[in-house]
């Protein structure tokens, strides 16, 4: 078993991580505390062709897999982790179009994907179906050769500045369950906003609440098989980009913790010095390791064509609280200084917390990698 990546991953990973040096890090701060939503960048990775990365070459994307989603989504996030949720998500509705839909959707949607000229974002959860997706209220009712579609999206991430939000909505009865549920590509024109949160972190990206009322949508606009989109989201693997993300905050207060334990001085040595911070660093070394192992190694049996509920659910569970606990140890350890807006892991520490409850609380993927492991535990 090796552990290396290929020539070509290496190169992307450089390529993502000298284009976040240079274009996000230094704009991360300023990003955040206003508010800000980060287009030049996205315009930027979209000139690059990183805005649909893991597209078919044919349509203008690059044809990487999931290993080569993680490590730039990775990089991404150690500079700012909006940034990283909007290409992941944008790059999960696009999967579902690639995997789904049919070639004409295909012609139609992808090239303009690829190219980020298409923006899609993803419209699953509601108020009232959060982690229990099957719970959602949103209807769609066939009329004629087109579909009525009534009800709410909540946390829609990227909204406002979307195309497209690819919709889940009831087409079937409860007792069909799961197997009533279908996806649309619906116009972000179509919605109307109800509510637009101030959250704790992820700041330059919103997640609206937006509402459907009798939005007639054409039946080239449904995605898959009728009433099997939720079911066929369990075929989708672009969902690596959270524990990914994951990952890149807890790089990110790693690398700042040992520059500032470096340099810091107290008592007449560098903070650095003393076991107990030395300790705690190499603790989140091993945080971030483990993280990204769990991370690569359910992208790489992804792209191999494995079955990966227990690997993914375990880097979901780990990567997301590795970032949580490395924010809060790096928050820690700069004393402070850390505690204010001058230094960022007070950012890191905001955003982190956002994992471990979106792309499902880790409290429903500890239930799912439990099941998978009482299931198949022989490897
Ligand atoms: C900023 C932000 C952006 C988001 N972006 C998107 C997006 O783009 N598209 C989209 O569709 N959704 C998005 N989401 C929604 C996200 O996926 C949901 O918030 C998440 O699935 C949890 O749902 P909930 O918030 O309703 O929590 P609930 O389901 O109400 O859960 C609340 C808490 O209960 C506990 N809990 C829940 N289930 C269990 C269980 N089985 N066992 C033990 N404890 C449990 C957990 O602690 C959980 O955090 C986003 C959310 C946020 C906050």
């Amino acid at each position: 078993m090796r552990f290396d990546l290929t020539e070509d991953q290496r190169a992307l990973r450089e390529e993502v991580r000298e284009f976040t040096k240079k274009e996000i890090e230094p704009k991360a701060r300023d990003l955040d505390r206003e508010e800000e939503y980060p287009r030049t960048i996205f315009d930027e990775l979209a000139e690059r062709r990183l805005m649909g990365v893991t597209l078919p070459e044919e349509y203008g994307g690059r044809g990487e897999g999931l290993v080569e989603l993680a490590l730039m989504i990775e990089e991404l996030s150690a500079g700012l982790m909006s940034v990283a949720a909007t290409v992941g998500l944008h790059l999960g509705v696009a999967e579902v179009v690639e995997r789904f839909g049919t070639e004409a959707q295909h012609e139609e949607f992808l090239p303009e994907m690829a190219s980020f000229d298409t923006v899609g974002a993803l419209g699953l959860s509601e108020a009232n179906a959060g982690s229990d997706k099957l719970k959602m209220e949103t209807t769609a009712e066939r009329d004629g050769d087109e579909w009525v579609l009534n009800g709410h999206k909540q946390w829609v991430t990227n909204f406002l500045d979307a195309d497209y939000v690819l919709t889940y909505a009831k087409t079937g009865p409860e007792e069909d369950a799961p197997h009533n549920i279908s996806a649309f590509l619906v116009p972000t024109d179509d919605f109307e906003v109800v509510t637009v949160w101030e959250t704790l972190g992820a700041n330059s990206v919103t997640s609206p609440r937006v509402s459907l009322s009798n939005v007639r949508v054409p039946e080239d606009r449904l995605i898959g098989e009728q009433s099997e989109g939720y079911v066929q989201r369990g075929e989708l693997h672009t969902g690596v980009n959270v524990p990914a993300r994951g990952v890149g905050i807890a790089r990110a207060a790693l690398e700042d913790t040992v520059a500032y334990t470096s340099s810091r001085e107290q008592y007449g040595q560098h903070i650095s010095d003393f076991q107990g911070v030395s300790w705690e660093v190499g603790k989140m070394a091993e945080r971030v390791d483990t993280a990204r192992l769990l991370t690569l190694r359910a992208a790489d049996r992804a792209d191999r064509g494995y079955d990966v509920t227990r690997e993914f659910s375990m880097a979901k569970i780990n990567a997301t609280q590795a970032a949580v606990d490395n924010a809060n140890e790096a928050m820690q350890l700069q004393g402070g200084i850390g505690y204010t807006t001058e230094h960022d892991v007070e950012r890191y520490l905001r955003d982190a917390k956002l994992l471990t409850i979106a792309g499902g609380p880790n409290e429903g993927h500890k239930n799912t990698l439990a099941e998978a492991v009482f299931e198949r535990h022989d490897d």
